[in-house]
């Protein structure tokens, strides 16, 4: 272990959490919040600060710097996300550190009511001693994703103030945005210039994930037939009732994501809207296997068709779009990365944990568009949440595990 990394692991955290970079998927702007530029403003000067080159802020929002090679290798991308999640609360966001963790009940200033325990949170119980961080109660913390820039942040300095530090070409970007699957610009694979990449975007300890979900959006558009209801007998075709016959059809005691785990997919209604006249649904498709992906809109799409047969003086439409695949798919071809991090864990004792991601990553569309890119842990825990939390001698780990990795790509 090594104690310097944890000080200032410890230090660039708390300042990253306290600088609110939520991002917002109503916003069609890039980056969809100004305030992530806060964020990307200070990584600039503090990458320029410790001797970083060719650093940037891109048009569309990203930071990329090059850690110069010690020796010829692949050029490796490590890449961290600078948004929080816009499902909590992240204005104001106040991190402390409890040091030296004695594995009670940790309470929170600004929530009386709220408590984190090792008994709800066995992971917690696992960190005696060490220095856990949190939010005050009334917000996320936002260690998803500053501890990834935070770990990036401090194997950056380390190797540039160590030039002996033996290492391939580095190249780093901090993407806004990618809470709302916006993350990877068409332009960030040719402008990051790496053969294979990473994010460390992952929990706990040993973390290395390269399979996610594949995953499809459908729109359900059903018009019925408007007409005065005092008028309707025999005419009026209510696209309400219509929605709610659809629903009521779907499969509801399985293929949902609170009935199912593992490697099973669901079909998830996330949003519904109109009136009598058109009502317009959203659905998440996921499944891990290309199939499964496919039945899961076939079987939407038949159930469409089906209540469209009943009535046929109703029009409805069902669009299927692709959102992002498994990166499993490209990564099985040539598993170099995935295998270059499990060596690096076990160098320095740590037994890698490879489990399917059910969501995605900014790796997965990286991945799709050419770059291969596992997700690494940071030790982030409870993360979208007030009990969001963080040890600080994890994200030691997880920068020596950055280290490993970067000497382990030389042989
Ligand atoms: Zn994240």
């Amino acid at each position: 272990m090594m104690p310097e990394f944890t000080e200032e692991l410890i230090d660039r955290l708390t300042r990253y959490c306290a600088i609110d970079s939520q991002s917002d998927a109503s916003s069609p702007s890039s980056p969809s919040t100004a305030i992530q530029l806060d964020m990307q403003r200070l990584l600039v000067e503090e990458l320029t600060g410790i001797g970083a080159q060719d650093v940037t802020l891109t048009d569309y929002g990203t930071v990329l710097a090059t850690i110069p090679g010690t020796d010829p290798g692949p050029t490796i991308g490590f890449l961290a996300h600078v948004d929080t999640a816009p499902q909590f609360n992240a204005t104001g966001v106040k991190p402390r550190v409890i040091r030296g963790y004695n594995g009670g009940a940790i309470t929170y200033p600004d929530a009386p009511d709220l408590s984190l325990t090792p008994e709800d949170f066995p992971y917690l119980g696992e960190k005696l001693g060490h220095d856990i961080i949190t939010a005050s109660g009334t917000t996320l913390l936002g260690a998803d994703d500053k501890a990834g820039v935070a770990i990036l942040m401090t194997a950056a300095r380390h190797m540039l103030m160590n030039p002996d530090h033996p290492r391939p070409t580095l190249r780093l970007a901090f993407t806004p945005d990618e809470e709302i699957g916006r993350g990877v610009d068409p332009r960030l694979p040719e402008d990051l210039g790496a053969d294979f990449a990473y994010t460390f975007d992952g929990g706990r300890v040993g973390e290395v994930e390269y399979e996610t979900f594949s995953a499809d959006l459908a729109l359900v558009t059903i018009t019925g037939v408007s007409i005065h209801p005092g008028f309707a007998t025999g005419k009026l075709v209510s696209a309400i009732q219509l929605a709610a016959k659809l629903l009521q059809t779907l499969p509801q005691a399985t293929m949902t994501p609170d009935t199912t785990s593992g490697r099973d997919g669901f079909i998830h209604a996330t949003d519904m809207e109109g009136d009598a006249a058109e009502m317009r649904l959203t659905f998440i498709l996921r499944d891990f296997e290309r199939d499964g992906l496919a039945a899961k809109g076939a079987l939407l799409e038949q159930l469409c068709a089906a209540i469209a047969a009943s009535e046929p003086r109703a029009t409805i439409t069902c669009q299927i779009t692709p959102q992002y695949r498994n990166m499993r798919y490209w990564l099985e071809d040539d598993m170099t990365p995935v295998t270059l991090a499990h060596d690096a864990a076990r160098a320095l004792g740590i037994e890698p944990v490879s489990i399917p991601i059910r969501g995605g990553t900014d790796g997965s569309r990286l991945t799709e568009m050419g770059v291969p890119c596992p997700n690494l842990f940071t030790g982030m825990q409870n993360i979208h949440g007030p009990l969001e939390w963080i040890s600080a001698q994890d994200m030691a780990r997880a920068t020596e595990f950055c280290l490993s990795l970067t000497r382990q790509a030389l042989k």
